[in-house]
């Protein structure tokens, strides 16, 4: 297959015309237009190319969903890490690094005086911390990760392998949670007010447009599946407002060269292999069926969570005043949030919106430092 120039979908010369068909478009439809943007990666790249202000002249208010795992994933989480940290010794914390910064009652995981013999350790995949893991055999090494669809599938096969060679100090705390399910519950909530979806496109590339067909079936709601570059969201916006203006909604794909309607059969295979869906708790949006996964009963020795029974699900409310859980649910946008810029800045995060590298408060703080107004 051949490979597209990416240079067509950054080009400005391709995209002013796409942009000048969008504001013809959201003209005729009822101002603002909202859409939720459902993944940080699309909150980011929206911001680093000056879309938003451009799609905002043109009426449409584009709104951040619950697209981060990091940014979704309940302190309950990374007090547990801590907890594991500081009393386990001889334990290794492989982690993600933005999911260490994170503030806690407890404190962020990488400001924890590890246990005699413990330490945390920056990885950048599972399998980083798998080969940790071989090289220790003296230590437990226990890796600590957030991730959607996208990343589950690598941390499925590290399991695997693990379990192909036979390496029983290496166990998993994972923050494992699906897309579908909290749409459904923003949807039944009946508290975010959108008129369309823009779909993530790398998590689509994993479970298909198909996973999505429940939004325009049951809601009526219009969306598309996009990628990450300027053009892709261009188009992917246009199609939504297509769909909206002809009544006919349906679960588009603006990004057939990565994404296929019945996503990556290996990758679904993998995940299911090791992990079954359950109940799980988000930030800002309570528990939702079937939105994790947990892992099943002939992998549970790689489960961190039961071999040093930790209880990730104990409450922990954002730290006081931080509105992250607003944000996640597109109810508010991030400048409205009083502590944005004032107490809370990447220096001195006070919620994981404002942590994580795709996050949306530290997206809005980077790129669009002005005052917005509230999504309800
Ligand atoms: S951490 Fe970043 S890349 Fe990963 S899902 Fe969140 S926003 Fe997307
Ligand atoms: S600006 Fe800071 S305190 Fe406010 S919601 Fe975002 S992360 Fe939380």
């Amino acid at each position: 297959m051949k490979t597209p120039d990416i240079k067509a979908f950054r080009d400005r010369a391709s995209i002013e015309p796409v942009l000048r068909e969008i504001a013809r478009r959201a003209s005729r439809l009822p101002s603002p237009f909202r859409i939720m943007e459902v993944c940080g990666t699309h909150t980011m790249a929206l911001h680093k190319y000056g879309l938003a202000r451009q799609l905002a002249e043109t009426g449409l208010d584009m709104i951040s969903g619950p697209g981060c795992p990091v940014c979704i994933t309940p302190d309950g989480y990374h007090e547990a890490a801590v907890k594991l940290l500081t009393e386990t010794e001889n334990l290794v914390l492989a982690s993600f690094g933005d999911m260490t910064r994170v503030p806690t009652r407890v404190g962020p995981i990488r400001n924890a005086v590890p246990a005699r013999g413990s330490q945390l350790r920056i990885v950048y995949s599972p399998a980083e911390a798998l080969e940790e893991a071989r090289g220790h055999p003296e230590k437990e090494v226990v890796f600590y990760g957030a991730g959607f669809e996208t990343t589950i599938p690598a941390i499925a096969r590290t399991v695997e392998a693990a379990g192909e060679t036979k390496t029983a100090n290496f166990s998993v705390l994972g923050a494992l949670w699906l897309i579908p399910p909290p749409l459904r519950a923003l949807l039944e909530s009946g508290k975010t007010a959108v008129q369309g979806f823009l779909y993530p496109g790398h998590v689509s590339a994993v479970i298909g447009t198909r996973a999505y067909d429940f939004i325009p079936k049951t809601y009526g709601l219009p969306g598309a599946v996009a990628g990450f570059e300027p053009g892709d969201i261009v188009l992917g916006i246009l199609s939504v407002l297509d769909q909206a203006a002809s009544g006919r909604p349906v679960v588009a794909n603006a990004y057939g060269r990565v994404v296929r309607d019945e996503g990556n059969p290996r990758a679904l295979e993998i995940m299911d292999r090791i992990f079954e869906p359950c109940d799980a708790l988000w930030r800002g949006l309570g528990e939702i069926p079937g939105s994790g996964l947990r892992f099943r009963k002939a992998w549970i020795a790689y489960d961190a969570e039961r071999k040093f029974r930790l209880d990730v699900r104990s409450s922990a409310d954002d730290v006081a005043g931080c509105r992250c859980g607003d944000v996640l649910r597109g109810l508010l946008s991030p400048p409205q949030c009083p502590l944005f810029g004032v107490s809370c800045s990447p220096d001195s995060p006070k919620g994981p919106c404002m942590v994580s590298y795709e996050g949306a408060c530290l997206v809005h703080f980077k790129f669009a430092r002005r005052k917005g107004t509230p999504h309800v």
